[in-house]
C-alpha cells in the first residue's frame, strides 16, 4: 500500500464488487452488504475501511529464480547452477510473481519440467491470444486513466 495506485485498486475493487453483486442474476441471493456496508461510500471512507481490515494473502514464490544472471539459481530445466543432479520445480523458481494466483502456473511449470526431466520434446509454443496489462494496473483497466488495449496480445511464451 506504498503507492497511490494500490489505494485506487482497493477502491475500484470494492466498487466493482458492488457493481457485480447489484446485477439482476444476484437478486435472489443478495442480502444486505455486510462489509464494508453501504454507508461506506467516499474514497476516504473506503480507505479507512481498507486500512482497518485489509489482510495480506501472500503468494510465496521467486526465492530461487530461473535464469542466467548473477541472481539466478536454476536454469531453464530447473537444474541448480553449478550443482549436478539437483533440480528445483516449484513456485520458488518464478523470476517474478505472477499477477494472478500461483497454483495454475506452478502446475504448468511442473508439467514442462517433467517433460524436460523425462527427455521429452517440449510441446510447441502456444499461439493462444491472452490479455496482458503491460505496466498498467489490471483492475483499473477500462477506466479513463487505463483504457483497454485496442488489440489482444499474442502469446510470447
Ligand atoms: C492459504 C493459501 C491459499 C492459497 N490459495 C490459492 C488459490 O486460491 N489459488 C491459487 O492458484 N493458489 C493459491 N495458493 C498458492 C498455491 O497453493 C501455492 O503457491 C502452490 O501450491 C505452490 O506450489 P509449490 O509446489 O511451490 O509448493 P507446495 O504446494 O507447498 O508443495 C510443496 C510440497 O513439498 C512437500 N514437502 C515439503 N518438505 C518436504 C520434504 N522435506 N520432503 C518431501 N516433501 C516435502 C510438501 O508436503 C508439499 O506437498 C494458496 C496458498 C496458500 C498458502
Amino acid at each position: 500500500m506504498a503507492h497511490a495506485v494500490d489505494w485506487q485498486e482497493f477502491r475500484a475493487g470494492v466498487r466493482l464488487t458492488r457493481e457485480i453483486i447489484a446485477q439482476q442474476p444476484f437478486d435472489e441471493f443478495r442480502g444486505e452488504e455486510i462489509k464494508p456496508g453501504m454507508k461506506i461510500q467516499s474514497d476516504a471512507e473506503i480507505d479507512a475501511f481498507v486500512r482497518e481490515h485489509a489482510e495480506t494473502a501472500l503468494h510465496p514464490s521467486c526465492t530461487c529464480k530461473m535464469g542466467y544472471d548473477d541472481m539466478a539459481v536454476v536454469d531453464k530445466d530447473g537444474l541448480v547452477h553449478g550443482v549436478e543432479g539437483l533440480r528445483v520445480v516449484d513456485a520458488s523458481i518464478m523470476p517474478r510473481v505472477t499477477t494472478g494466483n500461483l497454483n495454475a502456473p506452478v502446475i504448468m511449470m511442473a508439467e514442462k519440467l517433467a517433460d524436460a526431466i523425462r527427455g521429452r520434446t517440449p510441446l510447441p509454443r502456444s499461439q493462444a491470444a491472452y490479455f496482458t496489462a503491460g505496466k498498467q494496473a489490471v483492475r483499473l483497466m477500462g477506466t479513463a486513466d487505463f483504457p483497454w488495449p485496442t488489440a489482444s496480445v499474442s502469446a510470447a511464451h
